[in-house]
Order: C-alpha cells, then sequence, then structure tokens
C-alpha cells in the first residue's frame, strides 16, 4: 500500500486490493497455468524480460498478495511463500550456500530446522558450526570461517524459548561479510520486526501464528533488500556472476535489492518446487486478518499462566519471556515491548514421570505436535518432536527432559487456569 498504515490495518486491507468491480476477498487462482496471446510474450516471460504468471510452481497471484500482505508486515523489500516452514528454512539456506560452505547456526533453533541444517544438508556438502545464543560477541566471531555464507536464529527459539539479541547476532554477522537469517515464527511480525534490529532475511513458518487455525501447512521467506551482496562477488557467486540456466543473467545487476529473493523464486522454485497451494494461501489470508487480535490475546492469556504456574507448589520451573524472573526478560522488553508469544515451557517437581501424567489429565489442552495456533494445547519435546535428539543435543537445544510445551490459546483464560488446576491437583 502506497500510504504508511499501521500493522492492524496492513493486516487487513493490504495484499489483495480489487479494482473497480472486482471480488471484494482476495480470490483462490486455482490454476496451474496462464494463458498468453502471442508466443513472443512467453518467451519474454521465460527469460525473466517481462513480469507475468507462466505456472504456478513459480508464482500464484492469489500466493503474491498473501505474500506481499507479510512483507508489508516485515518491513522488506520482496517476499515469497513457501509449501512449509521447513521448505523457508531451506530454501533461505541453500539459496547462497552450495556444496563446500559453511553456516553459523543457533543452537536453539526448531528441531526440524537443526535436523535440516546438521544432517541433510550436510549431506550436502554444506558444514555448520553450532553456537550458543548467548554467547558474546568474541565468541561468536570464532564460529566463523572463510566459507561461512550466513547465520541463522530464531527471535524466539521453539520450544526453548531463548530471545535472540539479534543486534548481536547482525554485527557478528556483518562484521563478516554475512547476511543474519532470523526464524520469526513464535514472535510474528505484530510482535517483533527482526529487519529493524539488522537481520537481512526473515523467515515464517505460517503454519503456526500467522494462519492460527491450524488448518494449513506454509511458510514464508522476506528479503529485507539490505545485503549488498554485490559487495562480496566472490562469496555470493550464485547472486553476483551469470546464471547459466537463465541465459547469463546476473541477479544482483538486474534485480538490484530484489535479487536474493527472485533468484530463490525462479531458481529454486522452478528446480525444487516447494509452492503453497493457493488454497493455503487464501487460508492463511483469513488468519492474517486477525493476527494482531490473537497476538495480543495470546501473550495476555499465556503471561496468566505463566504467572500462575511460578505461584504453584508442584511446579519446579516455569520458563516464560514476560515474567521478570525469566534470564530473557530484559531483552524480550527490548526487542517485543507489546509481548513475546503464546507458548511457555515449565517442568514439574516430580519430574519426566509426573509430566507424562499430568499431560494424560488435562482435558481442555490437547495433545498435539502443533503449537502456536487459536486451541490450547501441550506436548512433551524430549519423547515427541525433538525425540531424535540424544541427552546431549537436547541440552543444547535448551530442551530439558521434563520440559512441557504448553501453548496457550485464545480460549478465556479462567477456562484454561481451571483446567490446569485440576490435572495438577491430580498428580
Ligand atoms: C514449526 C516450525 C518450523 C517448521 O515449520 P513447518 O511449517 O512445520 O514446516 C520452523 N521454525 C519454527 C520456529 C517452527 O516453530
Amino acid at each position: 500500500m502506497n500510504k504508511q498504515y499501521r500493522k492492524e490495518t496492513i493486516c487487513i486491507q493490504s495484499g489483495w486490493q480489487p479494482k473497480n468491480g472486482e471480488p471484494r476477498v482476495l480470490p483462490i487462482c486455482q490454476s496451474t497455468t496462464f494463458k498468453y496471446e502471442s508466443s513472443e510474450q512467453m518467451g519474454r516471460l521465460f527469460d525473466l524480460e517481462e513480469s507475468g504468471y507462466f505456472y504456478s510452481r513459480l508464482q500464484n497471484p492469489t500466493n503474491d498478495c498473501v505474500a506481499a500482505k507479510i512483507c508489508e508486515l516485515e518491513g522488506g523489500e520482496a517476499a515469497m511463500l513457501t509449501s512449509s516452514g521447513q521448505a523457508a528454512c531451506y530454501y533461505a539456506v541453500f539459496n547462497i550456500c552450495e556444496a563446500g560452505d559453511h553456516v553459523v547456526l543457533s543452537s536453539t533453533v526448531y528441531g526440524g530446522t537443526f535436523n535440516l541444517i546438521t544432517c541433510t544438508m550436510k549431506k550436502m556438502g554444506v558444514e555448520c558450526t553450532i553456537v550458543d545464543p548467548d554467547a558474546s560477541i568474541q565468541e561468536l566471531a570464532e564460529a566463523f570461517r572463510p566459507n561461512t555464507k550466513c547465520v541463522f536464529a530464531e527471535t524466539i527459539a521453539n520450544p526453548a524459548l531463548v530471545v535472540l539479541d539479534i543486534e548481536k547476532f547482525a554485527k557478528a554477522a556483518h562484521d563478516h561479510q554475512v547476511p543474519l537469517i532470523v526464524d520469526n515464527t513464535f514472535a510474528t511480525p505484530i510482535n517483533c520486526n527482526p529487519i529493524k534490529w539488522g537481520a537481512d532475511i526473515v523467515i515464517h513458518s505460517t503454519t503456526k501464528y500467522m494462519d492460527g487455525h491450524a488448518m494449513a501447512l506454509g511458510g514464508c521467506i522476506v528479503d529485507s533488500g539490505n545485503f549488498d551482496w554485490s559487495a562480496y562477488p566472490d562469496k555470493f557467486p550464485g547472486l553476483c556472476t551469470p546464471d547459466e540456466s537463465y541465459h547469463g543473467i546476473i541477479y544482483t545487476e538486474k534485480f538490484g535489492r530484489a535479487a536474493y529473493l527472485t533468484k530463490a523464486t525462479t531458481q529454486l522454485m522452478r528446480d525444487l518446487g516447494s509452492m503453497q497451494s493457493p488454497q493455503n494461501a487464501f487460508l492463511l489470508n483469513v488468519g492474517l486478518e486477525t493476527l494482531p487480535l490473537r497476538m495480543e490475546r495470546h501473550c495476555y492469556n499465556a503471561q496468566k499462566v505463566a504467572e500462575y504456574l511460578e505461584g504453584h507448589e508442584k511446579v519446579a520451573w516455569v520458563n516464560y519471556p514476560g515474567l521478570k524472573s525469566c534470564k530473557y526478560y530484559e531483552t524480550a522488553q527490548k526487542y517485543m515491548p507489546k509481548g513475546t508469544c503464546g507458548v511457555i515451557s515449565f517442568g514439574l517437581k516430580g519430574g519426566r514421570e509426573a509430566a507424562s501424567k499430568m499431560m494424560d489429565l488435562l482435558e481442555l489442552a490437547a495433545i498435539v505436535t502443533h503449537v502456536a495456533d487459536a486451541r490450547t494445547s501441550v506436548l512433551h519435546p524430549a519423547s515427541h518432536t525433538h525425540r531424535q535428539m540424544n541427552e546431549e543435543q537436547l541440552k543444547e537445544a535448551g530442551v530439558a527432559p521434563d520440559l512441557i510445551r504448553f501453548s496457550v490459546g485464545i480460549e478465556h483464560i479462567d477456562d484454561i487456569i481451571a483446567d490446569l488446576e485440576q490435572a495438577l491437583s491430580k498428580i
């Protein structure tokens, strides 16, 4: 949108802007392909000489409207949707890393991302060094190598709830001439804009709060446009030297600030094909309309639950960045003054055994693999999402064996607390 609206307004009004007589609501372009009248025009599209739709594996109008809305919310230059958060993580890194390259990775990232980078991408020849998100700038500096191509971390780590000092990580990355990629899934653009603090690329699993109703898998990559790839042509040959698969175009020369995202669309989507379905993009857009309202309620409820648990005699510890007792309280206040997220972690005095007993006793809160949607849910990462990790890796990821991840929904707070109360009274 031309005018600088507030986020609540962007969530409702941005993206699809109908012209006279067009549908008020974002239409689902349920079409794999697009029609043209001249063969020459189609040729120009293929050569990236003209912009336009030709095949939904690369771009689709429904998806583009939703990506544009997220881009505006994050304050970015360009954005694309992907089929899942995992695809967004993969493309964001792989767009600038190839065999022989190296990534600096925060130890507390989501289990799926940890696996992707430490195991799967390792098989593709990309090495990584794992760093403690609390490391000092000097300690971080030691992780870099001449072949390092990016730094990857999460605004609020899932499920460790470590709050990232984004400025510190951005400085470490930029001191070594590489971009900082931040996974902003838990904070959402409503509570934090990592680009404002120096992040270069922001990614999301839109499956979580953005969709918000546990209906549609999806991901998103937002490029700030701020990183100057052309200043380091030897480091980023994929962006700064001719692409043979497009008759030798040079992304930085042809697309400027949108070079990174154009390459991810035209090359990675074309060849690897993890496009979000237009149906899912439509659902995501519906979710985005109420994101600010929901985040406010998630944060309000989570704060109440965290305070309740902290005062309970059977609870050993509670971790929530909104608690003054939390190690990350100050960092959260700096980067997310409006609130962090609806996810809390805690442990019981009865340890791992009490944890699984309590989970079975909960009635309102359901055991699901999902987090961050409207319904209150609960999970035991050591036995579920992180079960492929050994004790040592769990510790590094900030996941205690007794950690219960409690994702506070937007039901009435009294009902959520009553459910916890009845379960705790029986263990
Ligand atoms: C869930 C999640 C992912 C993976 O997203 P999917 O949409 O499940 O593929 C990545 N990062 C974070 C922080 C997540 O919570």
